[in-house]
């Protein structure tokens, strides 16, 4: 798929809240063992456990669509992270969408975030917590210019460039989404310490969050992983030509079908999703 195709997929996909998905009448974890099943955009998992909502470290907001649940992995990235950053001072992390008790495809929105292994974390850091009515409709702080090429650099700061490339520095991430323009400005601010922005892409929207996404857990044995971003910082031409127009017949409209559930997610909505 082409960029402009799935811009237009994004911009549909965010413009429209779709019917209710199956996975939404599954209000509790699977009981067993920690099983991330399947692709990241098609799957779901087994033995999911909540996010604690109580944290000295981060803040969980829209707890009301109960999308806090994730592979023990994940918890334990973001109990990780949240420390490191409090702990140095640079605030409370907050915490956006992790997948829901069983994973699988929400109604609206993004499509991955459906193996319990990928999460939102807002690129804001706080020194006060928020009250709840903040946490239930969080402002969300647009970092990217109206041009679409720049960070405004009235609300950019060291700190979130330093957000960003601890979190690429964990062993357990594999990938992290931002905006390309927030991507590039990461090349910038990096010096000679570079080998962490090979995790960091750029991707459409992110303006306000980055999306970050964890490997397949050791024991998931039907957790499909994605194959690594392509070797070096990701600063030169690929990032380059998300500032460019597309080019002319680019934009032709693909009609996409999912693919089909992984057996074991089939088997696990037969069974629970009544
Ligand atoms: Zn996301």
């Amino acid at each position: 798929m082409n960029k402009t195709v799935i811009a237009l997929l994004a911009l549909f996909a965010s413009s429209v809240t779709f019917a209710a998905t199956p996975w939404q009448k599954i209000t509790q974890p699977i009981p067993g063992t920690a099983q991330s099943i399947g692709a990241f955009a098609n799957g779901c998992i087994v033995g999911a456990n909540p996010l604690p909502l109580q944290s000295d470290d981060y803040q969980v907001m829209r707890t009301d669509q109960r999308r806090y649940f994730g592979h023990p992995d994940l918890l334990q990235f973001i109990q990780r992270l949240s420390r490191q950053v409090h702990n140095s001072g640079m605030g409370i992390l907050l915490i956006g969408d992790m997948g829901m008790p069983a994973g699988g495809r929400f109604n609206g929105g993004h499509a991955s975030h459906q193996s319990g292994l990928d999460v939102d974390i807002f690129l804001q850091l706080p020194q006060t917590r928020w009250t709840s009515a903040q946490l239930l409709k969080p402002q969300a702080l647009d970092l990217v210019a109206a041009d679409g090429k720049h960070v405004k650099t009235a609300l950019w700061t060291p700190q979130i460039s330093n957000l960003i490339k601890r979190a690429a520095e964990d062993n357990d991430v594999t990938r992290i989404f931002v905006n390309p323009a927030i991507k590039q400005q990461l090349c910038l601010d990096a010096g000679t310490d570079r080998d962490w922005l090979r995790k960091v892409r750029p991707w459409f929207q992110h303006r306000a969050h980055m999306h970050v996404r964890l490997r397949c857990p050791a024991g998931s044995l039907e957790c499909e992983d994605q194959a690594a971003p392509p070797a070096g910082d990701g600063c030169g031409a690929e990032l380059q030509s998300w500032f460019e127009p597309p080019k002319p017949g680019s934009s032709k409209p693909v009609k996409k079908t999912p693919p089909p559930l992984p057996p074991s997610c089939q088997a696990l909505l037969d069974e629970h999703a009544l």
